[in-house]
């Protein structure tokens, strides 16, 4: 009876620590962690260690994205010993022991001024189905492929495009008729790539997006997006784009050739749109969605007018936008 009792009494102490831990923990804010110093991320057990938590955070291994390592606490699930990574010479994150995945063979240019790396020749890596380009290299980001890189690469079917890339240059993938895969990590970084052609973007050819292994189908522009950067879709196979309000602009041909892409939303926010933005795509071909008056609006964005338009015409109330080239 006794040793039950004792028991009962240990097991209410127990569940009453795991509360007030919880609690604790949850009450408490800022980044437990003090910082990785692992190799490999595994078996280690990090925190304040001040004891004010409840609990030292614990996590057995980093997550990672290309430009960040962090923990997740296993009892209350808060992110701990976040960072960047700091790669070294050999592509390991020093902290983290993170090691990306890339293609071997490639070919870079240091720019000396932004201490950053061009992909700038396909190199040992010509005749490859895949290709990854890494986010860094000799410790340093790669913003930038350039002009003519994989000109001709007809073998190429699949190419990885890291979200530090800022430009892509002239006719970069032309001829890469063997595109079937353009996959990205970042679909903001995306929009905000300067692509000088539409050539120079490989979706150009591949038509397919991936947002790391699933296809992006319905397209949702994300708000930090901020604009959308010329013939950043162009060609994709999307059904369905949505711009989220907050972003500003979209490029000239961002969307042309879209053939599958039957619906679109463009907020408010918006106040620019370039030249042939939508035009060719299955939106823009389908009359019906023509005014009578042979005006194709987008909600309050006047897209393009047809040429029936003689003399002056007047734009509906609440018109956003006129886009450039619309009455030409
Ligand atoms: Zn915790
Ligand atoms: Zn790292």
């Amino acid at each position: 009876m006794k040793h039950k009792f004792l028991t009962i009494l240990l097991a209410l102490v127990t569940v009453l620590c795991l509360c007030f831990g919880l609690a604790t923990c949850g009450g408490l804010g800022g980044n437990g962690g003090i910082g990785g110093t692992g190799n490999n991320g595994e078996n280690e057990n990090e925190g304040s260690g001040n004891g004010e938590d409840g609990h030292v955070h614990s996590a057995n291994y980093f997550e990672v994205n290309d430009n960040e390592h962090w923990k997740s606490c296993t009892v209350c699930g808060k992110k701990f010993s976040a960072g960047n990574h700091a790669f070294n010479a050999d592509n390991v994150c020093e902290d983290c022991g993170y090691t990306p995945i890339y293609t071997q063979g490639l070919n870079y240019t240091l720019d000396e001024e932004t201490s950053t790396y061009s992909a700038t020749g396909v190199g040992e890596a010509k005749g490859k189905t895949e290709i990854i380009i890494p986010a860094y290299y000799n410790g340093k980001a790669v913003t930038s492929i350039g002009e003519r890189v994989f000109y001709g690469c007809r073998s190429l079917e699949s190419i990885t495009i890291p979200n530090n890339v800022t430009s892509i240059g002239d006719d970069a993938f032309w001829a890469c008729s063997g595109l079937e895969k353009v996959i990205i990590t970042d679909l903001s970084a995306w929009c905000k790539i300067d692509f000088t052609y539409r050539e120079a973007n490989p979706l150009y050819y591949a038509h397919h997006l991936y947002l790391g292994e699933s296809e992006i189908i319905n397209l949702i522009i994300p708000s930090d997006a901020a604009e959308i950067k010329s013939y950043a879709f162009y060609g994709g196979a999307f059904t369905s784009v949505k711009v989220s309000y907050g972003v500003t602009s979209i490029g000239r041909q961002a969307f042309m050739y879209c053939s599958s892409l039957t619906s679109i939303t463009i907020p408010d926010s918006v106040t620019s749109i370039g030249g042939s933005a939508f035009s060719e795509t299955a939106f823009y071909n389908n009359q019906s969605n023509w005014g009578s008056d042979g005006v194709l609006y987008i909600g309050n964005h006047l897209i393009e007018a047809n040429n029936t338009i003689f003399g002056s015409y007047f734009v509906r109330a609440n018109t956003k936008t006129i886009a450039d080239g619309a009455f030409v």
